[in-house]
């Protein structure tokens, strides 16, 4: 009788949707690479600052007059 393995927990790559494993042996995890992982993380941050910053109409009014 044979002992069934842990099976290791497969997961799609955010950036690029690569199957890769969801392990401690996955230092990018949930990404399949560094270099996903970066440009994830890029993306995120633009995301955020844009949301941060929001254009502001009433200082445009106020520099107008
Ligand atoms: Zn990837």
């Amino acid at each position: 009788m044979t002992t069934p393995a842990p099976r290791p927990i497969e997961v799609a790559c955010p950036t690029c949707g690569e199957t890769t494993v969801y392990a401690a042996s996955n230092a990018f995890r949930p990404f399949c690479s560094a270099r996903c992982q970066g440009q994830d993380f890029g993306a995120w941050a633009n995301e955020a600052y844009r949301v941060e910053a929001p254009p502001s109409s009433e200082d445009q009014d106020e520099a107008e007059r």
